[in-house]
């Protein structure tokens, strides 16, 4: 079965209604229509879309909030031996705080998460898909080769395609990916130009856990994956958030929270700025 968001309660006190669109607005610039308080989805209350299914049949889950001009698309999970980030991602959800992914109006972004790619590798604690083929490495990057972990083509895997497909279909301006580090401490990670994003993404989450940094190189050779093929590639800046293992979920929660309201931050101030994504230029007969 598919891992849907726990509603877990969390660490920050439950306001008044009023009070969170206040605090919301104060915060992330949302701005809240006359119309009332129900233009703010209660997060209690999502529900999501099936955008696709793994190979053993989980769907792949999806949700749009926010309908700024600015699109974020958030991966909560691709390796399924690394939940620490997606469970941040559901606390976060489920928590009065996170009221503020669901905030839009002018300032905000839109917000497309994508719960888990492999919801098959979550069930079975793997990092790769049920075929053994680490998804994050099955992407039509240039840097791509064949490999028995990295599937004989690109794309070879449905929950490969469907990310694809979302990143077309949505086309975001930034991408967020988040994973654990096998080990050592948490940082971000970037592909093209995200460097100021990461930077403040780091610096948001370190003001309550030091132990966040910047790694701009991961040391090693990525053929085929998403960063090469979203960021390097197509220039589209891509974080990939890489939470401890085993990372306690109160501190991964409020990382993920103000590296989010951060990255909310810095597309405001670079809305000008930034430069025009470049899945639309492309799609399914790009494969
Ligand atoms: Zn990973």
């Amino acid at each position: 079965m598919p891992n849907h968001p726990s509603l877990t309660s969390s660490r920050r006190a439950a306001a008044g209604p009023l009070a969170l669109i206040a605090l919301c607005a104060a915060l992330f610039g949302c701005v809240h229509r006359p119309s009332g308080p129900a233009d703010v989805p209660s997060i209690h209350a999502w529900t999501w879309s099936t955008i696709g299914q793994s190979i053993e049949g989980r769907p792949i889950l999806a949700r749009t909030v926010g309908s700024g001009a600015r699109r974020i698309l958030l991966v909560g999970s691709i390796h399924g031996d690394e939940p620490w980030g997606r469970l941040a991602l559901e606390r976060l959800i489920a928590s009065e705080s996170g009221s503020f992914l669901a905030c839009g109006g002018q300032d905000g972004p839109t917000l497309r998460i994508i719960l888990d790619v492999n919801p098959d590798g979550t069930a079975a604690d793997m990092r790769t898909n049920i075929r053994g083929i680490d998804l994050n490495r099955n992407f039509p990057a240039r840097n791509f080769t064949p490999h028995t972990s990295r599937g004989a083509t690109p794309l070879s895997e449905p929950e490969s395609a469907v990310l694809f497909d979302e990143l077309h279909s949505f086309n975001p301006d930034v991408v967020i990916v988040l994973h654990a580090i096998r080990r050592g401490d948490p940082f971000v990670n970037f592909d093209g130009p995200a460097g100021y994003l990461a930077e403040r993404f780091a610096e948001a989450a370190s003001l309550t856990d030091p132990r966040w940094t910047v790694r701009p190189e991961m040391g090693y050779a990525t053929p085929g994956s998403l960063g090469s093929f979203v960021g390097k590639d197509r220039g589209v800046p891509i974080l990939t958030v890489e939470f401890a293992r085993a990372h306690n979920a109160e501190l991964a929660e409020m990382a993920l929270l103000d590296g989010l309201r951060a990255v909310y931050a810095a597309l405001r101030d670079h809305f000008d700025s930034m430069s025009e994504t470049r899945f639309r230029a492309s799609g399914r007969s790009q494969r």
